[in-house]
């Protein structure tokens, strides 16, 4: 999936050689905004209420920093990056061993242990657990069964809220130019229906955080290309 936000975001990464600029650049693209669009017909094309223009800011220590759409989009990508080869995120090792460290310490909280504990070859045993990890429910996450720390949806969830404001520039900034005159628009909209597709299905995305594209969701979920499914398990 970051694939192919990858991808799309190369596009207007891309060096014009008339100007000598990426397509994306701090005098196009000052800070990292998007719209609300109103599609105006079947070809896609969008109209923005400037009155609801928004502007996504980067959290520079703790205090919200409006900074270029590129270098908004080049810090997304080193993230997602960095949390997808984050072991305490997506743990590389096989679940039981993942299972056994975070019983032995006990410390079920501390993302930390996954990547740092020590692997312990014994079978996890439920006489070392503590008592409130015998009596069920309450230490259950989404990824558990699967041996990912309780951390991985929320995560998760807020790489795809990344991901959005991604694809939320792409069609707000640059919809027209490049993607529609260089012929590539079809694509970025089959890369953004398989991207929200996932994210609805899991549940991994906010309606809040979807309305910048909401009226460009509900063209695809008209048209079915966005299945029903995705559409019936999100909650938002
Ligand atoms: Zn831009």
């Amino acid at each position: 999936m970051n694939r192919l936000l990858t991808g799309m975001i190369q596009v207007i990464q891309e060096v014009d050689t008339n100007t000598g600029f990426a397509v994306c650049n701090e005098k196009s693209c000052p800070t990292m905004s998007a719209g609300r669009y109103v599609p105006i017909n079947e070809h896609y094309c969008f109209t923005t209420l400037t009155s609801s223009r928004l502007t996504y800011t980067w959290l520079e220590g703790g205090r919200p920093a409006k900074i270029p759409a590129p270098a908004y989009i080049t810090r997304v990508q080193k993230w997602i990056v960095g949390k997808i080869h984050d072991p305490a995120t997506f743990p590389t090792d096989p679940p039981t061993s993942v299972a056994s460290t975070a019983f032995a310490s006990g410390d079920t909280s501390s993302p930390a242990t996954y990547s740092t504990g020590p692997a312990i070859a014994a079978p996890p045993t439920s006489l070392s657990a503590p008592l409130s990890q015998l009596s069920g429910q309450q230490n259950d996450w989404v990824g558990k069964s699967s041996g990912f720390p309780p951390n991985f949806h929320a995560d998760v969830r807020s790489i795809i809220k990344q991901m959005f404001r991604c694809y939320a520039h792409l069609y707000h900034g640059h919809w027209e130019s490049p993607f529609w005159h260089i012929n590539r628009h079809l694509e970025l909209n089959s890369c953004f229906v398989h991207f929200v597709t996932v994210a609805m299905y899991y549940d991994l995305l906010s309606r809040k955080d979807m309305e910048p594209l909401q009226g460009l969701v509900d063209i695809f979920v008209g048209q079915g290309v966005i299945p029903r499914e995705a559409v019936q398990q999100h909650s938002g």
